[in-house]
């Protein structure tokens, strides 16, 4: 049994929390994180849960039959994020450590944290003691590989992990290193867990070749019972009778460590399969199970490596990894994390840069609907879990909240890859000539149909909802015109609509319901009825992150818009004579930039007359993009630069 306290709570409430457990025959464990505390109670005792929910200071109560506690998402429901330096794992993100098995020399690690950066590697590995199957084997550099990691961590701006193989080493290699792995074959040394989680920095897991997910969620039990709480968990393949590969990726575990554990999940393909061809495969498997990030083993040369070369990518296979897992996170409802590139480059290594500071912001970011809406998502998405949100109303009091500051940028959707653009927010645009585009995110929408408890798609008779999400569902909603339809300002405040009324009914509710996604239905206590909805499953919203111009370009919030920005929006008008718009797309195609989308909107009040919304991508070669947009305001009306960001896939 697992008893959570409530914060703040008085040593008195505690005291009497203690005496009631041993009174009635409980062993108990308290733990202490920060402000949080957790009583383990165990024994034979018998009490009434509900009772001991009513005592003062206890926020939850969870009966457990599991021998974890510390671990368990009953003791915590909601997702852990560790954070390392710059990069959080868990969550809705995906982040891919990369490096070496082991450090081989100086160069060779300088080497491979370019190669690894550049395709979008979030933090570095490399082994500098290595535990080897064979005594005879390359038994690594020791201290000397990890000041070499650590410097060329420093210099490409990844944290960087590495493997500690007993508990004195732990203490002299803990200044130098940013995560400490634990590895397969020391899984279980018990001696060791208990040292490393005292020290308290985050801590990668991997599952031990014969173990139990119950014995590897034991020993990450161990770890935070001993102090730290930035645990990530490393499926890295178990033994099995096949010999084809070198050990048997356990898939299943990921589905299955996420529903039992809050802590992130990562997955080795390289130790799992051990041959070269099949670890971007199995890597990808691994991001469709769910899994939170990767781990990969990248050598320059493999042919050369002193370890672990048979299974070792290519940089290019890497990149081409990286390129195939962005273009599937969407479908799994998550995003590649990337972080800002460090501004000095290697020949300033040994000092951290600027951009290594944390992604989240303090600043308010704002976004139309109630909790639980598409644009949440999107936000959390592109900001953290963490960032602080303001809900408003509709897109255009995100506007209005952006440009009177009340907070730091926003997110509007403005084009459905199924129902076309959202022609209001481009509308905004002309409006709020002080707004303009930092940033891009598209997000798979999967619609749900949700009902209060109780209702049947048979007893429904009215449906609730934004146009785009009719829109989206128009084959599904065919099937059923006796339907009456009723248009939101947004999918989640239908949800919301009919969990008010609910209240106010007492529960009569069985002929509302609202499309919206899934995250509403949670947050508002409805069931979904039915989910999928949707026309096509490749249904896809763009959102544009919004902020404040700053003389002629719009500033993101810290951690948006460092890397090099790849693709811009713009909008003009054109003079009203044949061949005006083809002069400008001329411009456009001679300078070899490609052009993403063009739409046209009627300029108010001057009927027949248009504003093209223009998206471009920026070329690699300096000043070509320059040059074209000088070009392009000698040709159009009304030139406006929307804005330049990084273009999300
Ligand atoms: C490693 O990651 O370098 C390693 C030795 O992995 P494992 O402990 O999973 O075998
Ligand atoms: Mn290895």
């Amino acid at each position: 049994m697992i008893l959570v306290l409530s914060k703040g709570i008085s040593s008195h409430d505690r005291e009497m929390i203690r005496i009631y457990l041993q009174d009635r025959g409980f062993r108990i464990r308290e733990h202490q994180f920060g402000e949080e505390a957790i009583i383990g109670a165990t024994g034979k005792g018998v009490v009434d849960l509900r009772e001991l929910g009513l005592l003062p200071g206890v926020e939850r109560v969870a009966a457990t039959s599991k021998p974890y506690e510390l671990v368990s998402r009953e003791t915590k429901p909601e997702d852990t994020i560790v954070t390392v330096g710059p990069v959080k794992i868990g969550g809705s993100r995906i982040s891919v450590i990369a490096g070496p098995c082991a450090v081989e020399s100086k160069a060779q690690i300088m080497e491979t944290a370019a190669r690894v950066r550049e395709s979008g590697a979030v933090m570095l590995r490399g082994g500098a003691y290595k535990p080897r199957t064979s005594p005879y084997a390359f038994q690594g550099l020791g201290m000397e590989g990890l000041e070499y990691m650590k410097a060329a961590g420093e210099a490409y701006g990844m944290p960087i992990v590495t493997e500690v193989v007993s508990p004195e080493l732990a203490v002299q290699m803990k200044d130098l290193t940013d995560m400490f792995q634990i590895g397969a074959r020391n899984m279980q040394n018990f001696e060791l867990l208990k040292k490393v989680g005292a020290i308290g920095k985050p801590v990668l897991l991997k599952r031990g070749p014969s173990a139990t997910i119950e014995e590897w969620l034991l020993s990450a039990e161990y770890l935070l019972a001993s102090g730290t709480r930035d645990v990530v968990l490393c499926e890295r393949g178990i033994r099995t009778f096949e010999t084809y590969t070198r050990n048997t990726l356990d898939i299943s575990a990921i589905p299955v460590v996420k529903s039992l554990s809050h802590l992130p999940v990562i997955v080795d393909p390289s130790h799992a399969v051990g041959i070269r061809a099949k670890v971007s495969p199995a890597a990808l498997a691994a991001i469709a199970a769910g899994a939170d990030g990767l781990t990969v083993e990248v050598h320059p040369r493999p042919d050369e490596a002193l370890s672990d070369g048979p299974q070792s990518l290519y940089p290019e296979q890497f990149e081409r990894l990286l390129r195939d897992i962005e273009a599937m996170a969407p479908v799994v409802g998550k995003e590649l994390l990337r972080i800002p590139r460090p501004k000095a480059g290697p020949g300033e290594a040994g000092k951290r840069t600027e951009s290594l500071r944390p992604l989240e912001i303090a600043v308010k970011v704002a976004f139309s609907g109630e909790s639980g809406a598409y644009a949440e998502q999107a936000l959390i998405r592109t900001f953290g879990e963490e960032a602080p949100r303001l809900s408003v109303s509709s897109f255009r009091a995100v506007f209005d909240a952006v440009l009177d500051g009340s907070a730091a940028a926003g997110v509007v959707p403005v084009e459905n890859s199924l129902a076309g653009s959202i022609h209001e927010n481009y509308d905004l645009f002309l409006r709020y000539p002080d707004i303009g585009i930092v940033g891009e995110v598209k997000l798979r929408i999967v619609h749900c149909l949700i009902a209060p408890e109780g209702a049947t798609v048979e007893s429904l008779r009215i449906i609730r909802s934004h146009p785009q999400g009719f829109a989206q569902c128009r084959e599904f909603l065919n099937r059923y015109p006796h339907w009456q339809l009723e248009t939101y300002a947004n999918t989640a405040t239908a949800v919301a609509s009919i969990a008010r009324e609910e209240v106010l009914q007492k529960g009569a509710i069985s002929t509302v319901a609202a499309i919206a996604g899934e995250a509403a239905a949670k947050e508002f206590g409805l069931q979904v009825l039915k989910s999928g909805i949707e026309t096509n499953p490749l249904n896809y919203t763009r959102f544009v992150i919004i902020s404040r111009r700053i003389g002629d370009t719009a500033q993101g919030p810290s951690g948006l818009g460092s890397d090099k920005p790849n693709k811009a929006s713009l909008v003009f008008s054109v003079p009203d004579k044949p061949g005006s718009l083809f002069a400008c797309l001329q411009i456009v195609s001679e300078k070899g930039i490609n052009l993403s989308k063009l739409e046209s909107r009627p300029i108010q009040g001057q009927p027949w007359r248009y504003l093209f919304y223009v998206d471009v991508s920026i070329p690699d070669t300096p000043g070509v993009f320059e040059v074209a947009i000088e070009a392009l305001k000698t040709k159009t009306e009304d030139f406006r630069f929307l804005g330049s960001y990084r273009a999300s896939l």
